[in-house]
């Protein structure tokens, strides 16, 4: 038979998030790779999951999201971020924040088009650039802090640029872009006319009093900023896989257009239980955030006094270590060594860039673990040493 895969296809790697947790599983390993909580999410968000089961709401929702999650949205970021949007014309519901990538970046990408990617990227907005046929243009975020070169962001920006991608809190470093990055980040967005869509999955979980700013809030920024979340990531539920996308209706009319072709509608018991769920964000954000911070501190304490130095994370549930000088080739032998010889998984950073060697020198591990897992994994990195 002649070979019978799509050219778009072509060099495109399975993800390291499957691969890491495959090889955790293989090697009995403790997973501190793929970023998901090893505990359960709220039972009170389940309970109304079963409710709305019982209540007989098992057939398709309206394709753009059931419209009390839409509205508890809205009146969710009014109140956080005094962003005002309309639920019927300016949100929509996404099988998890990765659909929402895939359809707002195949609604806007023609092939030749180019998009700008801060590396260390996540995975999918690569991916996603290349299915669409276009061409990712990267900028480093730059160790030791990850911060962007203003020239080296300008410097990418081209006659072809269509799309800024950007994330923050930001996977897998930890870092919030700083006011002034998102204002650079607006400027040019604002002169060359480009759209900017912007990964906020980890919008919620910040540490140390940090606040999330929304770059859409930016003059000129509401009508050409696509604002992509997570329910899996802000209410603990990665696998009800319920994300959603805010953006002009303008612009919201073409994601539909892919939306519905690409999952339809998503889940409708789970959508009733996150509609619920943002009814009650005031009263469980405090926990969530305390619960991650404790976790963080777990992990960031045990390691930093040892060669496995850690970068402290702003935000998210992922925090980079820096390689022993010398020890290892490179973040891939040294992931390897760790998941075969002591039997604890990471994420090799190099494979979220496509130009620095920044990421050949790190590791990433992700905190979202029972205190037992976390304390398990670090006793084995430490006698990795
Ligand atoms: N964007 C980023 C930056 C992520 O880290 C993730 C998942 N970990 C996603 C998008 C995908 O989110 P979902 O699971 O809702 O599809
Ligand atoms: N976003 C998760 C991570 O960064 C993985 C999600 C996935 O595997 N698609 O680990």
């Amino acid at each position: 038979m002649k070979n019978f895969r799509a050219t778009r296809l072509a060099g495109m790697p399975t993800s390291i998030f499957s691969t890491m947790s495959k090889m955790a599983v293989d090697y009995k390993a403790v997973n501190l790779g793929q970023g998901f909580p090893d505990f359960d999410g709220p039972p009170w968000i389940m309970e109304k999951a079963f409710q709305a089961m019982e209540e007989g709401k098992n057939q398709y929702a309206p394709t753009v999201g059931i419209y009390s999650l839409k509205k508890n949205i809205a009146k969710t970021i009014k109140k956080y971020y005094d962003i005002d949007r309309d639920p019927d014309t300016e949100i929509t519901i996404t099988a998890g924040a990765t659909e929402a990538l895939y359809s707002t970046i195949t609604a806007f990408i023609n092939p030749g088009d180019e998009v700008i990617l801060f590396e260390p990227y996540y995975d999918s907005h690569q991916a996603d650039v290349i299915l669409a046929g276009g061409i990712p243009r990267y900028v480093t975020l730059h160790k030791p802090d990850f911060t962007i070169d203003p020239d080296e962001l300008r410097n990418a920006v081209s006659a072809k640029t269509k799309m800024i991608i950007l994330n923050t809190p930001h996977n897998p470093t930890g870092k919030i872009l700083s006011a002034g990055e998102l204002q650079l980040i607006a400027d040019i967005a604002n002169e060359f006319d480009l759209l900017v869509l912007s990964d906020e999955v980890y919008e919620f979980m910040l540490f140390d009093g940090n606040k999330h700013n929304p770059i859409a809030k930016l003059p000129g920024m509401k009508d050409r900023t696509i604002t992509i979340s997570s329910t899996g990531k802000t209410f603990g539920m990665t696998g009800w896989k319920i994300g959603y996308a805010i953006c002009s209706q303008e612009l919201t009319e073409s994601i539909r257009k892919v939306h519905q072709w690409t999952t339809y509608a998503v889940n409708t018991p789970g959508q009733h239980a996150m509609a619920y769920a943002f009814s009650m964000i005031d009263e469980y954000l405090p926990e969530f955030r305390s619960t991650y911070s404790r976790k963080r501190d777990l992990l960031y304490n045990a390691l930093k006094d040892t060669d496995l130095k850690p970068h402290l994370p702003q935000g998210t549930y992922f925090l980079m270590i820096d390689l022993p000088d010398g020890r290892f080739k490179n973040d891939i032998e040294a992931a390897s060594y760790l998941v075969k010889e002591h039997g604890v998984a990471t994420i090799p950073p190099s494979v979220f860039y496509s130009e620095s060697d920044e990421g050949k020198t790190m590791l990433r591990l992700c905190f979202a673990k029972k205190d037992e897992t976390l304390k398990a994994g670090i006793e084995k990195l430490l006698g990795a040493l």
